[in-house]
């Protein structure tokens, strides 16, 4: 199989307003995948629906072959998802809130400590992880909550703008651990208003604006297409 996951014709209304008219995309396996478009656009709106936290008004979902609305146990158990921002749990230890959040996921002893071991290579946080959540600078948090949804090498992860508010370094190190992960076989669906960072990163992109696909395509390809240097001139040219 070589969709992972698939979006048909995805429709999210609130209230009076149309947060997504019809969108259309999938996730290939082992690839990075990309949600791009400005505040409002409609990202969180998608992946949230991907990730089962929100129910889609109209379009079908399907993930690894299985209909999302028929098959909700199976979505989260074989996906993990990053919120944008970092909820409660900040009175606990970082290291607790990761034994915590792995004790739902693991089905014995040994995977536990399996889970736990590699959150801990993932963060980096060494030392700091016995100090409670609520002490962490965002770049700590970030690479915390990252390591929570990477454990446990779940076949898709959804990243809703894991960089955002981060400064250069840590960014980086946040787009390796992404890309490092990637190639032990999870697939991510991520989401991003920074257009340039995004290119470096995904191996698809999906342009949206005003809950509308604009362009999907490999950065390269959009670049050549419109004759452009860099996503945000794509960007501009298609929304113009
Ligand atoms: P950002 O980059 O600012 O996070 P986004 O692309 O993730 O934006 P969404 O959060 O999906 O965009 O929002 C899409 C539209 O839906 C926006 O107009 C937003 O105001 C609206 N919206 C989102 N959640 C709700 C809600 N719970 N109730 C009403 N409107 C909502």
């Amino acid at each position: 199989m070589d969709n992972i996951l698939q979006v048909e014709n995805l429709r999210k209304v609130y209230g009076n307003l149309e947060a997504l008219k019809g969108v259309s995309f999938e996730v290939k396996k082992g690839e990075i995948f990309a949600l791009i478009g400005p505040n409002g656009a409609g990202k969180t709106t998608t992946l949230r629906i991907v990730a089962t936290l929100l129910t889609p008004s109209d379009g079908k979902v399907t993930f690894m072959g299985k209909d999302l609305r028929k098959n909700p146990d199976f979505v989260r158990e074989n996906i993990s998802y990053l919120p944008e921002e970092a909820g409660a749990y900040k009175n606990m230890k970082g290291i607790d809130y990761l034994k915590f959040m792995a004790t739902f996921y693991a089905n014995n002893q040994m995977e536990l400590e399996e889970f736990l071991n590699r959150a801990k290579e993932i963060s980096g946080l060494e030392d700091r992880l016995k100090d409670k959540v609520g002490t962490y600078s965002k770049g700590m948090t970030r690479k915390l909550l990252l390591a929570r949804a990477l454990m446990t090498k779940p076949t898709l992860a959804i990243l809703d703008e894991p960089t955002s508010g981060l400064d250069v370094i840590n960014a980086l190190e946040i787009r390796e651990i992404i890309r490092a992960y990637v190639k032990e076989g999870t697939s991510v669906l991520l989401s991003s208003h920074n257009m340039l960072e995004i290119e470096f990163l995904s191996d698809r992109v999906a342009l949206i604006d005003k809950g509308k696909i604009l362009e999907i395509g490999r950065p390269e390809e959009l670049k050549e297409k419109h004759n452009v240097k860099n996503l945000e001139e794509v960007f501009r040219r298609v929304v113009q």
